[in-house]
């Protein structure tokens, strides 16, 4: 990662305040782990069964490799511990996510990995059929979303005025100037908005991205609709996972690994397994764990130096 220590914890600081200030739309802590401390994943393999592994801050930062996460999670695998993906990865394609992954060295099977796109995907499944605007970034792929009856956001004020309601996939192709058209037409006329990836922000090679949950949580400041979450820390993509992985794992022997106390750590402690904060990999780098855990109160069960 090639960001200064103290390019970080400024980071940090701001990021830590912006998910405590939309704490009230998260899921509520049900219990606080022990923080027992480990320097990593094979230290305290006797404790866990299956992996639930975050992306960006534990297998990779933006386009590259966490170094030594490959062969840590593809020891583990071969010593039988079942590896799965969990991502708030809403605005890629499966396939590109399956080829990152597979091109920097991790072997995971295609269902294996698990995304805010899959959860909303099973959301939209139940729902019924309406005309959607979408918010999607430029990579976006549309061959998962079938028939979905849908129209990207632009800059076309008509397309935000025919839509029945809204989805946010991905933030990369939005600006300051389409939020304040959406929040426009949202307040004259509220409808279903939903945001498939919760995240604020995320790491990159060179700093950080912002993500989906800031213009959802921003949106919902100024409409007083509160956008319905896909992704981390809400319930639906840990329902989706451990559904995959099935009855047969003690949900106390199932581990969530992740950078982010305010995504991974509150989701997984809300969906009844044990949970990994990954603190010199990701977002935390650099940052004073005790006091954002203090500040915070949400507590991991473990605390590693790197996955
Ligand atoms: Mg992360």
């Amino acid at each position: 990662m090639d960001l200064g220590k103290n390019a970080s914890r400024d980071h940090l600081d701001s990021g830590f305040d912006r998910y405590q200030a939309v704490r009230h739309r998260l899921p509520a802590i049900p219990r606080q782990g022990a923080c027992r401390r480990a320097a990593n994943l094979a230290e305290i393999s006797e404790h866990f069964d299956a992996l639930l592994l975050d992306a960006f801050g534990v297998l990779n930062i933006g386009q590259a490799a966490v170094p030594g996460s490959p062969e840590r999670i593809e020891q583990l695998q071969a010593s039988g511990k079942r590896a799965m993906v969990v991502s708030n990865a809403a605005g890629f394609p499966h396939s590109a996510i399956v080829e990152r992954l597979g091109g920097l060295g991790y072997r995971f099977d295609s269902d294996d990995i698990i995304t805010s796109r899959k959860a909303l995907l099973a959301g939209l499944a139940k729902e019924s059929p309406r005309h959607w605007g979408m918010a999607a970034g430029e990579v976006f792929g549309p061959e998962e979303f079938g028939d979905l009856d849908f129209t990207r956001l632009g800059d076309d004020p008509e397309i935000y005025e025919k839509a029945e309601g809204f989805l946010f996939v991905g933030a990369s192709a939005w600006n300051d100037h389409r939020q304040a058209r959406l929040i426009d037409t949202l307040k004259r006329r509220p409808r279903p908005f939903w945001v498939a990836n919760p995240d604020l922000m995320a790491p990159q090679e060179n700093g950080f991205s912002t993500e989906p949950g800031t213009y959802g949580h921003a949106i919902a400041e100024a409409t007083g609709i509160v956008p319905e979450f896909y992704g981390k820390p809400f319930g639906n993509i840990y329902e989706l996972a451990l559904a995959h992985l099935g009855a047969d794992f003690d949900p106390d022997r199932v581990l969530m690994v992740g950078d982010t106390l305010h995504t991974d750590i509150l989701g997984g402690l809300a969906a009844g397994i044990q949970t990994a904060l990954v603190v010199d990999t990701g977002v935390l780098a650099g940052s004073d764990i005790e006091a954002a855990i203090e500040a915070s109160g949400i507590a991991p069960d473990w605390i590693l130096e790197r996955p």
